[in-house]
Protein backbone atom coordinates (compact mmCIF):
# COMPACT_ATOMS: atom_id res chain seq x y z
CA UNK A 1 0.00 0.00 0.00
CA UNK A 2 1.37 3.90 -0.85
CA UNK A 3 2.53 5.36 2.39
CA UNK A 4 0.59 8.22 3.16
CA UNK A 5 2.22 11.55 3.35
CA UNK A 6 2.34 13.26 6.28
CA UNK A 7 2.00 16.70 4.85
CA UNK A 8 -0.41 19.19 5.94
CA UNK A 9 -2.96 20.31 3.21
CA UNK A 10 -2.54 24.15 2.25
CA UNK A 11 -5.39 25.21 4.15
CA UNK A 12 -6.78 29.13 3.61
CA UNK A 13 -9.93 29.25 5.70
CA UNK A 14 -9.56 30.65 9.17
CA UNK A 15 -12.97 30.71 9.92
CA UNK A 16 -13.46 27.49 11.73
CA UNK A 17 -13.16 27.79 15.58
CA UNK A 18 -9.49 29.38 16.67
CA UNK A 19 -7.43 26.87 18.70
CA UNK A 20 -6.28 28.64 21.88
CA UNK A 21 -2.60 27.79 22.45
CA UNK A 22 -2.07 28.91 26.36
CA UNK A 23 1.48 30.50 26.53
CA UNK A 24 1.69 28.86 29.87
CA UNK A 25 1.39 24.92 28.59
CA UNK A 26 3.11 25.97 24.71
CA UNK A 27 6.06 27.22 23.41
CA UNK A 28 4.21 28.56 19.90
CA UNK A 29 4.36 31.52 18.98
CA UNK A 30 1.25 34.11 19.82
CA UNK A 31 0.81 35.00 16.12
CA UNK A 32 -0.23 31.49 16.36
CA UNK A 33 -3.08 31.64 18.56
CA UNK A 34 -5.62 31.82 15.52
CA UNK A 35 -5.66 28.83 14.10
CA UNK A 36 -7.94 26.63 12.42
CA UNK A 37 -9.55 24.32 14.92
CA UNK A 38 -10.68 20.33 14.08
CA UNK A 39 -13.53 21.74 11.44
CA UNK A 40 -15.90 18.24 10.85
CA UNK A 41 -17.21 20.25 7.86
CA UNK A 42 -14.03 20.33 6.15
CA UNK A 43 -14.02 16.28 5.98
CA UNK A 44 -12.99 14.14 2.59
CA UNK A 45 -13.69 11.04 2.93
CA UNK A 46 -12.02 8.77 0.05
CA UNK A 47 -13.01 5.15 0.35
CA UNK A 48 -10.90 2.34 -0.06
CA UNK A 49 -11.75 0.31 -3.16
CA UNK A 50 -10.93 -3.18 -1.72
CA UNK A 51 -12.46 -3.84 1.26
CA UNK A 52 -11.46 -6.73 3.46
CA UNK A 53 -13.35 -9.83 4.41
CA UNK A 54 -14.88 -9.01 7.96
CA UNK A 55 -13.63 -12.73 10.09
CA UNK A 56 -16.37 -14.59 12.00
CA UNK A 57 -16.71 -12.98 15.77
CA UNK A 58 -15.44 -16.64 16.98
CA UNK A 59 -11.95 -15.88 15.37
CA UNK A 60 -11.60 -12.36 16.84
CA UNK A 61 -8.78 -11.78 19.04
CA UNK A 62 -8.00 -8.40 20.73
CA UNK A 63 -6.65 -5.80 18.93
CA UNK A 64 -4.55 -7.61 15.92
CA UNK A 65 -6.70 -6.47 12.95
CA UNK A 66 -7.24 -2.96 11.51
CA UNK A 67 -10.79 -2.09 9.26
CA UNK A 68 -10.62 -0.68 5.81
CA UNK A 69 -9.96 3.19 6.72
CA UNK A 70 -8.73 5.68 9.20
CA UNK A 71 -9.18 9.05 10.08
CA UNK A 72 -5.90 11.49 9.64
CA UNK A 73 -5.26 15.04 10.76
CA UNK A 74 -2.59 17.02 10.83
CA UNK A 75 -1.05 20.16 12.82
CA UNK A 76 1.34 22.64 12.13
CA UNK A 77 1.93 25.88 13.41
CA UNK A 78 0.99 27.55 10.08
CA UNK A 79 -1.80 26.02 9.18
CA UNK A 80 -3.38 24.91 12.30
CA UNK A 81 -5.71 21.83 12.30
CA UNK A 82 -5.55 20.12 8.55
CA UNK A 83 -9.14 19.33 6.84
CA UNK A 84 -10.33 16.15 8.46
CA UNK A 85 -9.31 13.10 5.66
CA UNK A 86 -11.17 9.39 6.21
CA UNK A 87 -9.02 7.55 3.67
CA UNK A 88 -7.97 3.85 3.46
CA UNK A 89 -5.70 2.63 6.32
CA UNK A 90 -2.50 2.26 5.32
CA UNK A 91 1.20 2.84 6.67
CA UNK A 92 2.43 6.42 7.02
CA UNK A 93 6.38 7.87 6.11
CA UNK A 94 7.61 9.39 8.98
CA UNK A 95 10.70 12.14 9.16
CA UNK A 96 13.46 9.68 11.27
CA UNK A 97 13.95 12.78 13.57
CA UNK A 98 10.38 13.30 14.13
CA UNK A 99 10.16 14.42 17.92
CA UNK A 100 7.81 11.15 18.10
CA UNK A 101 10.25 8.60 17.62
CA UNK A 102 13.03 10.32 19.38
CA UNK A 103 11.24 11.51 22.61
CA UNK A 104 8.33 9.67 22.42
CA UNK A 105 5.74 12.17 22.01
CA UNK A 106 2.99 9.93 21.80
CA UNK A 107 -0.24 9.65 23.46
CA UNK A 108 -3.15 6.85 22.78
CA UNK A 109 -6.83 6.18 23.94
CA UNK A 110 -8.50 3.51 24.22
CA UNK A 111 -12.83 2.83 23.35
CA UNK A 112 -15.50 0.65 21.77
CA UNK A 113 -18.19 0.57 20.08
CA UNK A 114 -20.84 -1.39 20.55
CA UNK A 115 -24.07 -2.00 18.09
CA UNK A 116 -27.17 -1.73 19.41
CA UNK A 117 -30.43 -3.85 19.18
CA UNK A 118 -31.50 -0.84 16.79
CA UNK A 119 -28.72 -1.22 14.18
CA UNK A 120 -27.17 1.60 15.78
CA UNK A 121 -23.43 1.89 16.81
CA UNK A 122 -22.94 3.25 20.19
CA UNK A 123 -20.40 4.95 22.16
CA UNK A 124 -19.51 4.16 26.22
CA UNK A 125 -19.13 7.49 27.81
CA UNK A 126 -16.80 8.76 24.93
CA UNK A 127 -17.11 12.74 26.79
CA UNK A 128 -14.28 11.21 29.34
CA UNK A 129 -12.26 9.52 26.52
CA UNK A 130 -11.75 12.80 24.74
CA UNK A 131 -11.32 15.16 27.85
CA UNK A 132 -8.40 12.70 28.95
CA UNK A 133 -7.07 13.01 25.38
CA UNK A 134 -6.88 16.66 25.48
CA UNK A 135 -4.54 16.07 29.23
CA UNK A 136 -2.43 13.87 27.53
CA UNK A 137 -1.71 15.93 24.81
CA UNK A 138 -1.30 19.05 27.27
CA UNK A 139 1.09 16.85 29.19
CA UNK A 140 3.38 16.43 26.36
CA UNK A 141 2.87 19.78 24.66
CA UNK A 142 1.28 18.71 21.87
CA UNK A 143 -1.29 20.77 20.21
CA UNK A 144 -5.00 21.39 21.78
CA UNK A 145 -7.92 20.64 19.72
CA UNK A 146 -11.48 20.92 19.70
CA UNK A 147 -12.64 17.28 21.74
CA UNK A 148 -16.09 17.78 20.48
CA UNK A 149 -15.17 17.92 16.86
CA UNK A 150 -13.11 15.25 17.20
CA UNK A 151 -15.76 12.96 18.86
CA UNK A 152 -17.82 13.90 15.89
CA UNK A 153 -15.28 12.60 13.25
CA UNK A 154 -14.74 8.99 15.02
CA UNK A 155 -18.61 9.02 14.99
CA UNK A 156 -18.52 9.42 11.49
CA UNK A 157 -15.62 6.49 11.16
CA UNK A 158 -17.87 4.59 13.09
CA UNK A 159 -20.46 4.78 10.93
CA UNK A 160 -18.46 4.18 8.20
CA UNK A 161 -16.80 1.06 8.92
CA UNK A 162 -20.48 -0.91 10.68
CA UNK A 163 -19.94 -3.54 8.83
CA UNK A 164 -17.17 -4.35 11.10
CA UNK A 165 -18.62 -3.83 14.62
CA UNK A 166 -18.69 -7.74 15.49
CA UNK A 167 -22.73 -8.16 17.51
CA UNK A 168 -21.13 -11.77 19.37
CA UNK A 169 -21.73 -11.43 23.10
CA UNK A 170 -18.27 -9.85 24.40
CA UNK A 171 -16.87 -8.63 21.12
CA UNK A 172 -16.87 -5.06 19.99
CA UNK A 173 -14.99 -2.34 17.77
CA UNK A 174 -12.44 -1.08 19.36
CA UNK A 175 -11.32 2.15 18.99
CA UNK A 176 -7.66 3.82 18.86
CA UNK A 177 -6.88 7.54 18.54
CA UNK A 178 -3.48 7.94 18.84
CA UNK A 179 -1.32 11.40 18.25
CA UNK A 180 1.69 12.05 17.89
CA UNK A 181 4.89 14.99 17.08
CA UNK A 182 5.71 15.01 14.05
CA UNK A 183 8.15 18.17 14.60
CA UNK A 184 12.05 17.29 13.33
CA UNK A 185 15.17 17.84 15.45
CA UNK A 186 17.07 16.77 18.25
CA UNK A 187 16.53 19.76 20.23
CA UNK A 188 14.17 18.28 23.34
CA UNK A 189 11.37 21.87 22.77
CA UNK A 190 7.90 20.63 22.25
CA UNK A 191 6.90 19.25 18.93
CA UNK A 192 5.20 21.88 16.70
CA UNK A 193 4.21 19.55 14.34
CA UNK A 194 1.81 16.55 15.46
CA UNK A 195 -0.67 14.04 13.37
CA UNK A 196 -3.72 12.79 14.46
CA UNK A 197 -5.51 9.49 13.87
CA UNK A 198 -8.29 7.48 15.01
CA UNK A 199 -7.81 3.46 14.01
CA UNK A 200 -10.23 0.74 14.52
CA UNK A 201 -10.11 -2.92 15.39
CA UNK A 202 -12.62 -5.26 15.24
CA UNK A 203 -11.75 -7.73 19.01
CA UNK A 204 -12.98 -10.45 20.47
CA UNK A 205 -12.32 -10.85 24.48
CA UNK A 206 -9.03 -9.60 25.61
CA UNK A 207 -7.98 -12.63 27.37
CA UNK A 208 -8.75 -15.54 24.88
CA UNK A 209 -10.80 -18.25 25.95
CA UNK A 210 -14.06 -18.09 28.16
CA UNK A 211 -13.20 -15.19 30.95
CA UNK A 212 -10.90 -16.56 33.36
CA UNK A 213 -9.39 -15.44 36.44
CA UNK A 214 -5.90 -14.02 36.13
CA UNK A 215 -2.59 -14.17 38.28
CA UNK A 216 -0.62 -11.45 39.61
CA UNK A 217 2.71 -11.16 40.92
CA UNK A 218 2.90 -7.99 43.58
CA UNK A 219 6.30 -5.84 41.96
CA UNK A 220 7.93 -3.92 44.66
CA UNK A 221 11.23 -3.77 43.14
CA UNK A 222 10.19 -1.81 40.25
CA UNK A 223 7.55 1.02 39.95
CA UNK A 224 5.22 1.82 36.95
CA UNK A 225 4.32 4.94 38.29
CA UNK A 226 4.84 7.66 41.21
CA UNK A 227 3.08 11.25 42.13
CA UNK A 228 4.76 13.87 40.24
CA UNK A 229 4.88 11.62 37.08
CA UNK A 230 2.97 10.62 34.06
CA UNK A 231 0.76 7.68 35.30
CA UNK A 232 -2.03 9.04 35.34
CA UNK A 233 -2.05 10.34 31.41
CA UNK A 234 -2.53 7.96 28.87
CA UNK A 235 1.22 8.36 27.50
CA UNK A 236 2.82 5.86 25.41
CA UNK A 237 5.84 6.13 26.94
CA UNK A 238 4.00 4.59 30.33
CA UNK A 239 3.61 1.10 28.95
CA UNK A 240 7.66 0.26 27.64
CA UNK A 241 9.02 -0.10 30.29
CA UNK A 242 6.39 -2.56 31.84
CA UNK A 243 7.39 -5.07 29.52
CA UNK A 244 10.50 -6.23 31.05
CA UNK A 245 8.81 -6.63 33.97
CA UNK A 246 5.87 -8.35 32.84
CA UNK A 247 7.94 -11.09 30.85
CA UNK A 248 9.68 -11.88 33.56
CA UNK A 249 6.68 -12.41 35.77
CA UNK A 250 5.46 -14.27 32.90
CA UNK A 251 8.88 -16.33 33.54
CA UNK A 252 7.43 -16.99 37.29
CA UNK A 253 3.91 -18.29 36.29
CA UNK A 254 2.00 -14.76 36.47
CA UNK A 255 -0.38 -13.28 33.89
CA UNK A 256 0.19 -9.90 34.96
CA UNK A 257 2.13 -6.95 37.70
CA UNK A 258 0.34 -5.88 40.65
CA UNK A 259 1.98 -2.45 40.55
CA UNK A 260 2.87 -1.29 44.45
CA UNK A 261 3.66 2.40 45.17
CA UNK A 262 5.45 4.05 48.85
CA UNK A 263 7.18 2.27 51.55
CA UNK A 264 4.17 0.64 52.32
CA UNK A 265 3.70 -1.01 49.19
CA UNK A 266 0.48 -0.01 48.42
CA UNK A 267 -1.81 -0.85 45.16
CA UNK A 268 -1.46 0.69 42.57
CA UNK A 269 -2.55 -0.94 38.67
CA UNK A 270 -3.39 -4.48 38.07
CA UNK A 271 -1.37 -4.64 34.65
CA UNK A 272 -2.69 -1.86 32.22
CA UNK A 273 -6.26 -1.95 34.36
CA UNK A 274 -7.52 -0.53 37.63
CA UNK A 275 -7.68 -2.58 40.75
CA UNK A 276 -10.57 -2.93 42.79
CA UNK A 277 -10.75 -4.88 46.28
CA UNK A 278 -13.57 -6.35 48.59
CA UNK A 279 -13.24 -6.45 51.87
CA UNK A 280 -15.71 -8.43 54.35
CA UNK A 281 -16.55 -6.56 57.29
CA UNK A 282 -17.67 -7.85 60.35
CA UNK A 283 -21.20 -6.57 60.05
CA UNK A 284 -21.81 -8.50 56.85
CA UNK A 285 -21.18 -5.50 54.84
CA UNK A 286 -18.56 -5.06 52.16
CA UNK A 287 -15.77 -2.36 51.47
CA UNK A 288 -15.41 -1.65 47.81
CA UNK A 289 -11.83 -0.26 47.43
CA UNK A 290 -10.05 1.30 44.46
CA UNK A 291 -6.92 3.64 45.08
CA UNK A 292 -7.22 7.02 44.67
CA UNK A 293 -6.39 9.13 41.84
CA UNK A 294 -2.48 10.42 43.45
CA UNK A 295 -1.01 10.77 40.01
CA UNK A 296 -0.04 7.19 39.55
CA UNK A 297 -3.11 5.70 38.53
CA UNK A 298 -4.78 6.02 34.86
CA UNK A 299 -8.04 7.49 35.65
CA UNK A 300 -9.93 5.10 33.85
CA UNK A 301 -13.17 5.50 32.07
CA UNK A 302 -14.51 1.76 33.56
CA UNK A 303 -12.82 2.54 37.09
CA UNK A 304 -15.12 5.81 37.09
CA UNK A 305 -18.13 3.67 35.97
CA UNK A 306 -17.66 1.15 38.61
CA UNK A 307 -17.51 3.75 41.37
CA UNK A 308 -20.86 5.21 40.18
CA UNK A 309 -22.45 1.93 40.21
CA UNK A 310 -21.45 0.51 43.50
CA UNK A 311 -22.11 4.10 45.25
CA UNK A 312 -25.49 3.80 43.93
CA UNK A 313 -26.24 0.03 44.76
CA UNK A 314 -29.54 0.43 47.07
CA UNK A 315 -32.86 -0.59 47.25
CA UNK A 316 -33.60 2.07 44.92
CA UNK A 317 -31.48 1.56 42.02
CA UNK A 318 -29.54 -2.07 42.78
CA UNK A 319 -27.05 -3.40 40.77
CA UNK A 320 -29.05 -6.51 39.10
CA UNK A 321 -28.19 -10.00 40.68
CA UNK A 322 -26.98 -8.17 44.07
CA UNK A 323 -28.98 -8.44 46.88
CA UNK A 324 -30.73 -5.20 47.27
CA UNK A 325 -30.13 -4.69 51.08
CA UNK A 326 -26.49 -5.78 50.94
CA UNK A 327 -24.58 -2.63 52.05
CA UNK A 328 -21.69 -1.83 50.12
CA UNK A 329 -18.76 0.97 51.37
CA UNK A 330 -17.37 2.08 48.43
CA UNK A 331 -13.73 3.84 49.21
CA UNK A 332 -11.06 5.53 47.28
CA UNK A 333 -7.99 4.88 49.30
CA UNK A 334 -4.38 3.49 49.68
CA UNK A 335 -4.25 -0.36 50.22
CA UNK A 336 -1.04 -1.77 51.52
CA UNK A 337 -0.18 -5.22 50.28
CA UNK A 338 0.33 -5.95 54.03
CA UNK A 339 -3.43 -5.10 54.56
CA UNK A 340 -4.89 -7.69 51.85
CA UNK A 341 -2.33 -10.25 52.85
CA UNK A 342 -3.98 -10.02 56.62
CA UNK A 343 -7.52 -10.12 55.37
CA UNK A 344 -6.43 -12.65 53.09
CA UNK A 345 -5.44 -14.36 56.19
CA UNK A 346 -8.36 -14.21 58.05
CA UNK A 347 -10.36 -15.04 55.19
CA UNK A 348 -12.11 -11.57 54.53
CA UNK A 349 -10.84 -11.32 51.39
CA UNK A 350 -13.65 -11.30 49.20
CA UNK A 351 -12.85 -10.63 45.59
CA UNK A 352 -9.86 -8.45 43.58
CA UNK A 353 -10.27 -7.46 40.02
CA UNK A 354 -9.39 -5.56 37.15
CA UNK A 355 -11.40 -2.82 35.31
CA UNK A 356 -10.17 -1.22 32.33
CA UNK A 357 -12.16 -0.49 28.32
CA UNK A 358 -10.43 -3.19 26.69
CA UNK A 359 -11.29 -6.40 29.27
CA UNK A 360 -13.74 -4.71 31.08
CA UNK A 361 -13.55 -6.81 34.24
CA UNK A 362 -10.78 -9.37 34.94
CA UNK A 363 -11.32 -11.42 38.47
CA UNK A 364 -7.90 -12.03 40.08
CA UNK A 365 -7.39 -15.65 41.69
CA UNK A 366 -4.32 -15.42 43.42
CA UNK A 367 -1.13 -12.84 44.10
CA UNK A 368 2.40 -13.90 44.30
CA UNK A 369 4.65 -11.55 46.34
CA UNK A 370 8.14 -12.04 47.56
CA UNK A 371 10.74 -14.35 46.68
CA UNK A 372 9.61 -17.49 48.33
CA UNK A 373 6.37 -18.00 46.01
CA UNK A 374 3.89 -17.23 48.77
CA UNK A 375 0.79 -15.99 47.82
CA UNK A 376 -1.97 -14.15 48.43
CA UNK A 377 -5.73 -16.16 48.04
CA UNK A 378 -8.66 -15.02 47.27
CA UNK A 379 -11.75 -16.01 48.09
CA UNK A 380 -13.47 -15.39 44.07
CA UNK A 381 -15.85 -17.58 42.69
CA UNK A 382 -17.33 -19.63 40.17
CA UNK A 383 -14.33 -19.18 36.80
CA UNK A 384 -12.89 -16.93 39.71
CA UNK A 385 -16.10 -14.09 40.10
CA UNK A 386 -17.18 -12.84 43.32
CA UNK A 387 -20.92 -11.76 43.42
CA UNK A 388 -19.62 -8.40 42.88
CA UNK A 389 -17.64 -8.62 39.71
CA UNK A 390 -19.72 -10.68 38.00
CA UNK A 391 -23.01 -8.71 38.71
CA UNK A 392 -20.78 -5.34 38.00
CA UNK A 393 -19.50 -6.61 34.84
CA UNK A 394 -22.64 -7.83 33.77
CA UNK A 395 -24.04 -4.47 33.97
CA UNK A 396 -21.75 -2.80 32.54
CA UNK A 397 -21.85 -4.95 29.22
CA UNK A 398 -25.82 -4.54 29.37
CA UNK A 399 -24.92 -0.67 29.29
CA UNK A 400 -22.64 -0.77 26.98
CA UNK A 401 -24.34 -3.09 24.42
CA UNK A 402 -27.72 -0.68 24.79
CA UNK A 403 -29.69 -3.82 26.32
CA UNK A 404 -30.40 -1.90 29.31
CA UNK A 405 -31.00 1.99 28.49
CA UNK A 406 -28.65 4.54 30.09
CA UNK A 407 -27.34 7.77 29.40
CA UNK A 408 -23.93 6.85 29.55
CA UNK A 409 -24.39 4.96 25.78
CA UNK A 410 -23.98 7.39 23.08
CA UNK A 411 -25.36 6.60 20.20
CA UNK A 412 -23.21 7.87 16.61
CA UNK A 413 -25.53 9.32 14.16
CA UNK A 414 -25.26 11.27 10.69
C1 LIG B 1 -6.36 2.79 29.74
C2 LIG B 1 -5.88 2.37 31.06
C3 LIG B 1 -6.74 1.95 32.09
C4 LIG B 1 -8.21 1.78 31.90
O1 LIG B 1 -8.87 2.96 31.52
P1 LIG B 1 -10.29 2.85 30.80
O2 LIG B 1 -10.62 4.26 30.47
O3 LIG B 1 -11.21 2.25 31.77
O4 LIG B 1 -10.09 2.01 29.59
C5 LIG B 1 -6.20 1.66 33.34
N1 LIG B 1 -4.89 1.73 33.56
C6 LIG B 1 -4.02 2.10 32.60
C7 LIG B 1 -2.58 2.18 32.92
C8 LIG B 1 -4.49 2.43 31.32
O5 LIG B 1 -3.64 2.79 30.37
Amino acid sequence: MAPVALETPVHTNGASTPVSISKKAHAFDPATQQLPNIDPSKLTIKLNPELAAVPAPEKLTFGTIHTDHMLLLTFSPESGWSAPSIQPYGPMSIDPMASCIQYATNIFEGMKAYMGADGKPRLFRPDLNMARMKRSADKLALPPFDEQALLKLIKKLVLIEKRWIPTAPGCSLYIRPTMFGTRTGFGVTPSTHATLLVILSPSGPYFPGVVRPISLYAESRVRRAWPGGTGGFKLALNYAPTLGPTRDAAKMGYDQILWLFGEDDHLGEVGQMNAFVVLKQDDGSLEVVTPPLDGTILPGVTRHSVLDLTRAHSAESPIPGLPTDLVLHVVERDIPIAELIKYSETGKLAEVFGVGTAAVLVPINRIGYGEEGKEIKIEGGANGFGPIAKAVREELMAIQEARRPNAWSVPCEE
